[in-house]
C-alpha cells in the first residue's frame, strides 16, 4: 500500500480517490484502511477528495446491521466483541469495529489503539478493525465514524459494531447512528446501574452481563432479575421494542449465539413494522442537519476578519457599548 503513497508539499500524504474507491468496491482493507484515513484528514486539501469517495461509496453500500456496543471500561467489550466477531465470522458475515473514544482526543490514547486488543479477531479474514477516529471535539470524531461506516459497507462489509466507553455523551452519539444499542454490563453487588446514566439503559435495545462464569453465576442471575424488573419501569421505545437483558461470558464464549437470535429477532421484528427504514431516515436527516449546521459553523468563523471583529465586539460587550444580541446580528449581517 505504501508505494501509493506520495507526499505533497505540505508534508500531508496525497490520496488517489479513483484508485481508493475501486480498492474498497474490490473489498481491498488496505485500500479502505486508506479511505478511512482520507475522511479523517483535517486537511482542507483532502475535505472534497473524501467528499469524492463519500459520493462514490454510498451508491454501493451492501445492507448492514449496525450495531453500537457500549459498557464501562473493564466490563469487557473487546473481549465481547472478539467473541461476537468470531460467531459472526463463522457465519459467513464480514465485521467491521469502528469506534468512538471520547477520550482520545485527550489522552491520544485509543480504546482501540492498544495493540493487544482484540488480537485474534483482528489477524481473521473478514474483518476490518479501525480504532477511533482523533478529533477535538466529539461531533466531529462521530462525523468522521458515520462517513467511515458509509466506506464499510461499501466495502461489502454487512455487520459494522461501533464501540463506544460507556461514560459520557458519546453513546448518543453512537446511538444516532446505529441500528441496534447493546449495553454490557457485569454482575454487581448492589451496584445494578454502575454509573451508568439511566438516559443510557433507555437508548439500549439490550442489556448484556458479561462474565457469568466462575464464581459470578449466581450472583449474574441476580443482577438479571433486578433489572428485568427495573427494565418494567422505563418507557416504551418508538421502535415497538421491549428492551431485555441477557447473560454472557466473553471469555468462555458462551451466551453469544442466544444474543445474535435477539438480534435477529429485533431486525425481522423492525423490518416487517417499518421501523428499520423509518429510523435510518431519521438518522439520516439528523446527519444532513448536523452537516449543514457544522458547514455553517466552519464557513462562519473561517471567513476572513471574522475572529478580529468578534474580538472587538467582546471588548465592546465588556464596555456595555452593545448587547450579545447586537454584536451577533452585526457579525452575522457582516459575513
Ligand atoms: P473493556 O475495557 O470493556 O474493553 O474490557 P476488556 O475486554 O479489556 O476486559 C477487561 C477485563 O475483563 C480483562 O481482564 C478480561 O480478560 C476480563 N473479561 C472480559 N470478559 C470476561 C468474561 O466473560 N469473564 C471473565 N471472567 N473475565 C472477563
Amino acid at each position: 500500500m505504501s508505494q501509493h503513497i506520495k507526499i505533497e508539499n505540505g508534508g500531508y500524504p496525497k490520496f488517489d480517490v479513483e484508485k481508493i474507491t475501486e480498492g474498497i468496491f474490490h473489498g481491498d482493507v488496505a485500500a479502505l484502511g486508506r479511505g478511512i484515513t482520507l475522511v479523517e484528514s483535517q486537511h482542507k486539501n483532502h475535505g472534497p477528495l473524501a467528499q469524492q469517495l463519500i459520493q462514490n461509496c454510498l451508491p454501493k453500500g451492501v445492507p448492514s446491521f449496525r450495531i453500537g456496543i457500549t459498557g464501562v471500561p473493564g466490563v469487557g467489550k473487546s473481549t465481547f466483541i472478539e467473541a461476537f466477531g468470531q460467531t459472526l465470522l463463522q457465519m459467513g458475515k464480514r465485521v467491521a469495529v469502528l469506534a468512538i473514544d471520547p477520550s482520545s482526543s485527550i489522552s491520544k490514547g485509543s480504546i482501540l489503539g492498544d495493540k493487544t486488543r482484540m488480537e485474534t479477531l483482528v489477524k481473521e479474514e473478514g474483518v476490518f478493525i479501525r480504532p477511533s477516529a482523533s478529533g477535538d471535539n466529539l461531533g466531529g470524531v462521530a462525523r468522521k465514524t458515520r462517513e467511515s461506516i458509509i466506506l464499510c459497507e461499501a466495502a461489502g462489509f454487512d455487520t459494522i459494531l461501533i464501540e463506544t466507553v460507556g461514560v459520557g455523551q458519546s453513546e448518543t452519539v453512537v446511538h444516532s447512528m446505529v441500528d441496534f444499542f447493546l449495553l454490557l454490563q457485569i454482575a454487581g453487588a448492589g451496584d445494578q446501574l454502575q454509573g451508568i446514566k439511566r438516559g443510557i439503559i433507555e437508548m439500549a435495545d439490550l442489556l448484556v452481563i458479561n462474565k457469568v462464569d466462575g464464581d459470578n453465576i449466581a450472583r449474574a442471575h441476580r443482577t438479571k432479575a433486578d433489572l428485568d424488573n427495573s427494565l418494567h419501569l422505563y418507557p416504551n421505545k418508538p421502535s415497538g421494542w421491549k428492551a431485555s437483558t441477557a447473560l454472557c461470558s466473553a471469555i468462555e464464549k458462551t451466551g453469544i449465539l442466544e444474543i445474535w437470535d435477539i438480534l435477529l429477532d429485533y431486525e425481522r421484528k423492525t423490518k416487517s413494522s417499518g421501523y428499520w427504514k423509518k429510523h435510518r431516515d431519521e438518522q439520516n436527516k439528523y446527519w444532513l442537519l448536523q452537516t449543514i449546521q457544522n458547514r455553517l459553523q466552519s464557513d462562519f468563523f473561517g471567513a476572513e476578519g471574522v475572529n478580529e471583529k468578534l474580538n472587538d465586539l467582546v471588548k465592546e460587550m465588556a464596555e456595555n457599548k452593545i448587547t450579545p444580541f447586537e454584536a451577533a446580528n452585526l457579525l452575522l449581517d457582516q459575513s
